[in-house]
């Protein structure tokens, strides 16, 4: 079932969207060679509760992190460990969600760790692309499958390979709700948008084979082939006027670009 929020909903979880769009961005600003996933953790869980929120990721199905950080072929659910050291070269990926006033943020970014080879460049820049490809899709009137679409489109133009096992959600007082997101899909299918749905719209896209393999740990996913993946997210509402971005600080439109 969707829960639609309502005008003053959706102002309320601005806030949520806030706190999560700045600890991704100050976790962003921490990476470089050296640094380990445990302390990106660490540092995370400290601003989200010093911003007076809750790691919404901590305990979710038993997850032992406040944010996932997954490193090259890893796509998503990374654990953080002391055991990973970012290298030059690599892209870590940090997904990290914030519960504030009993709402949810949800966010990811992939960021470049020092000098990365040309074609890890490009798969950051399309993989950004195709998530505002499907934010801009996202409005009243369109179907879900529209949104899919104006993604997959822009990925597979540029031979890229977009995740089916893992897709987008509703989002509102918990991270998960109806509906699935996909980021594949047919322009005019599916359900309907209207004005208040709350989504997080997060393409995960492969610089290969769309297909993915399972960790060892329970959590982990990676790619097929070895190549690697990159993850970007917003949790944005859908309104009158079009889609508007809830993880976004005033101050930082596209907080985690520059
Ligand atoms: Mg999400």
């Amino acid at each position: 079932m969707i829960i639609k929020k309502t005008p003053e909903e959706i102002e309320a979880m601005k806030e949520a969207g806030r706190v999560s769009a700045k600890v991704l961005r100050e976790v962003g600003a921490r990476i470089k060679p050296g640094v380990t996933t445990l302390d990106l953790d660490k540092y995370a869980e400290m601003l989200i509760r010093l911003e007076g929120g809750i790691p919404t990721f901590k305990g979710y199905g038993g997850f032992p992190g406040s944010l996932c950080a997954s490193i090259n072929d890893q796509i998503v659910h990374g654990i953080p460990s002391d055991k990973v050291i970012l290298q030059e070269g690599d892209i870590c990926s940090i997904d990290v969600g914030a519960t504030v006033n009993g709402w949810v943020g949800d966010n990811a970014w992939t960021f470049p760790v020092g000098k990365i080879s040309p074609e890890k460049q490009e798969l950051l820049k399309v993989t950004e692309e195709s998530m505002w490809a499907a934010i801009d899709a996202a409005r009243p009137g369109n179907h879900l499958g529209d949104v899919g679409h104006a993604c997959q489109s822009v990925a597979e133009a540029h031979g890229f390979g977009v995740v089916r096992e893992y897709v987008g959600h509703g989002v509102g007082h918990v991270m998960h709700e109806d509906p699935n997101v996909p980021n594949y899909g047919h322009a005019h299918r599916g359900i309907k948008l209207e004005e208040g749905m709350v989504i997080a719209i997060e393409p995960m896209i492969n610089a290969g084979t769309y297909k993915t393999r399972q960790g060892n740990d329970g959590w982990l996913v990676l790619t097929r082939d070895g190549k690697p993946s990159a993850h970007f997210e917003k949790t944005i509402a859908i309104t009158a006027d079009g889609p508007l971005p809830l993880t976004v600080e005033p101050d930082h439109r596209r907080p985690v670009s520059d």
